[in-house]
């Protein structure tokens, strides 16, 4: 099985050493795994110009699952948007037609004291937050910055084709079925047209799916609903804007950023998995970034691209014996837990693995 290792920038190679170093323990002799590393974002400028070198992209292409750190550093804000690091990983997401991401968010029991929520708020939390991933505002033309009367006036696009929701829609609804049958399409379509034809798409996908209840919420509510109750959600499915937005929110729930994982897949099984959280250049190179969404991104990984659920299920139980043993980095910490670095709580995962097996 190919695995290619995009760590890219600021913490992303520092948390996927980790993912890398529990996959290798898990693989043992077992499993053949074959991991190749290549540079996207910054590191894919530093290295040959462009933020997505075309040796980059071949490999993605040829691989049977991407594992992906993150990208983002100092030219972050160059003028032409195409060289920022960012663009890196659109047109890959873009080039692979990854149009689906799937973004759990899961409290665990042990971390319960470190979400910002009470914890009879979020006792229980187990969503899955689906956001299209190839359209909406990121993608629409027209887009600019322009003058009118001499005075500057931006553009983007909100734009979906009736195939591109409904492609999305039917990724909800399986991915529903597989859990607690509940579906709920975030959208605004009480102002926005676009939005309109979003919900009367998601209904007509969901005439295929009785066994699935579907409901509709407008981003605005759904935004209280995640704070206010957010265990009434099972399967979120929303565009690529609001998916953005919400699943940033979810995080708080669980704790931290430093906890949530994401997959982004293409109509078959090649996807890209990585921890939601940026490069977060603020903690960079001090290894207290917490790898466990990127680990928890290797364990979708094994689930979604591998077929190796089984595996995957170790990897995720590791983390949770661990977390039960008391090891927490910096972002989760709580009082009577023993504080680790990066390298130490990736340590800590790959030997719980080894003690599993
Ligand atoms: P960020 O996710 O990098 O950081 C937000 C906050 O969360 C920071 O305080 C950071 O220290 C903390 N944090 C993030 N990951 C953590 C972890 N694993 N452990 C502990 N704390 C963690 O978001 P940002 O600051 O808005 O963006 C920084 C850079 O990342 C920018 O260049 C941005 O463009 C880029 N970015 C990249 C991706 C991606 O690669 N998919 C996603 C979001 C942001």
């Amino acid at each position: 099985m190919k695995i290619a290792v995009l760590a890219g920038d600021g913490i992303g190679p520092e948390v996927t050493a980790q993912s890398v170093k529990v996959l290798r323990t898990l693989a043992g002799n077992r499993l053949d795994l074959q991991m190749t590393s290549a540079p996207i974002g910054q590191a894919g400028v530093d290295a040959d110009g462009v933020p997505l070198p075309d040796a980059t992209l071949k490999l993605a292409g040829e691989s049977d699952a991407i594992l992906f750190g993150s990208v983002g550093g100092p030219t972050d804000e160059l003028p032409d948007r195409k060289k920022r690091p960012g663009a890196g990983l659109l047109k890959l997401r873009k080039a692979l037609t990854l149009f689906a991401n799937y973004r759990p968010a899961v409290l665990f029991e042990e971390l319960i004291g470190a979400s910002t929520l009470r914890p009879e708020i979020v006792r229980g939390v187990d969503m899955l937050i689906l956001r299209e991933l190839n359209g909406d505002l990121y993608f629409g033309e027209p887009r600019g910055v322009h003058m009118e009367d001499g005075k500057r006036v931006g553009i983007n696009t909100m734009r979906y084709s009736e195939d591109e929701i409904a492609r999305i829609a039917h990724a909800g609804f399986k991915a529903a079925q597989g859990r607690r049958g509940k579906l709920c399409s975030v959208d605004k379509s009480n102002v926005l047209e676009t939005m309109q034809l979003w919900r009367e798409v998601v209904m007509e996908v969901g005439r295929e799916y009785p066994d699935v209840e579907l409901s509709h919420l407008y981003i605005d509510a759904a935004s209280m609903m995640l704070i206010r109750k957010p265990t009434q959600f099972d399967v979120i499915v929303t565009g690529n804007v609001f998916g953005d937005i919400l699943s940033d929110a979810a995080a708080m729930l669980t704790g931290s950023i430093g906890m949530l994982p994401s997959a982004s897949m293409g109509p078959g099984t090649q996807g890209l998995f990585e921890p939601v959280h940026g490069s977060a250049p603020d903690i960079a190179g001090k290894d207290i970034a917490n790898p466990i969404a990127s680990i928890l991104s290797s364990a979708m990984m094994l689930r979604y691209s591998l077929g190796l659920p089984e595996e995957a299920d170790k990897v995720e139980r590791a983390v949770r014996t661990v977390l039960a043993a008391g090891l927490r980095t910096v972002d989760i910490q709580q009082p009577g837990t023993r504080l680790v670095g990066t390298a130490e709580m990736g340590d800590a995962i790959a030997a719980a693995l080894e003690i599993a097996a």
